[in-house]
């Protein structure tokens, strides 16, 4: 097979051997290892010339035109020859199909960002792309943590609270007496920040909440304590509603 055909196919670690129908209409294309790194031993790194046997995977790929595509990948299994190494045989890898993976990383990327950056259900990837919605799932999550970083620390940390759901009145006995719930989310948002918090730690609370005491942490305000809240509504009075709302100026 000519490279041109490789250069196509553009898996980076494999070279296109050949490419057939598979008489349904779907393509096969063959792929051999060309990743110079693929014969050294995971375990100890030693590089073997020592083929134990060969086998044949079928990663997932992204979709290639109109007609379904299959991948075969042929790889040798390599005897460790280092005496020393626990590792007695190991089945060559490459950066796009690590050990145990069944999907090529092009296929994991495309569906991360389909769902984290195109905003479409994991559902939806996962059917669009052939493959489960585990495994769409775990890919969205792959692309996410490549993107998140951890924030810089606030110099400023506010406390922003929201009614989740009524008031209700509850007891845990008919010996005790009722008690009125009135549950609430607090979370700690970055007031340092014009847009947005850069981290929110929110824990279901109910009735009145406070936030750190003391410590020398970030300087701690309260909502009613942000310039732009109802003056006079401390957090242990009965306060307006404020669903969704958060304080957004840096005192
Ligand atoms: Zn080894």
């Amino acid at each position: 097979m000519e490279h041109g055909t490789t250069i196509l196919f553009g898996l980076l670690g494999v070279r296109v051997a050949r490419v057939e129908e598979d008489g349904l209409g779907g393509r096969v294309v063959h792929v051999e290892t060309v990743d110079a790194s693929a014969d050294g031993c995971p375990s100890c790194g030693t590089v073997s010339r020592s083929v134990k046997e060969y086998v044949t995977m079928r990663p997932r790929d992204v979709p290639y035109g109109e007609t379904p595509i299959a991948v075969l990948w042929r790889k040798r299994r390599w005897r460790c020859v280092e005496p020393l190494c626990p590792r007695g045989s190991f089945t060559e890898a490459i950066g796009e199909i690590p050990p145990g993976r069944r999907t090529t990383g092009r296929l994991r990327r495309a569906i991360g960002a389909a769902v984290g950056d195109a905003c479409r259900s994991v559902a939806e990837a996962a059917s669009a792309h052939g493959v489960s919605w585990p495994t769409a799932h775990a890919a969205f999550v792959e692309h996410a943590d490549a993107l998140l970083a951890e924030p810089e620390p606030t110099t400023v940390l506010g406390i922003d609270e929201t009614r989740r759901g009524k008031p209700r009145w509850v007891r845990d006995s008919e010996a005790e007496p009722w008690r009125r719930v009135d549950p609430y989310d607090t979370g700690f948002v970055d007031l340092a920040r014009r847009s947005g918090p850069a981290r929110t730690t929110r824990g279901p609370q109910q009735r009145h909440g406070h936030g750190p005491a003391g410590g020398t942490g970030p300087r701690v305000l309260r909502g009613d304590q942000v310039r732009g809240d109802r003056p006079g509504r401390g957090l242990g009075q009965s306060r307006p509603r404020h669903e969704g709302r958060r304080d957004t100026a840096a005192a």
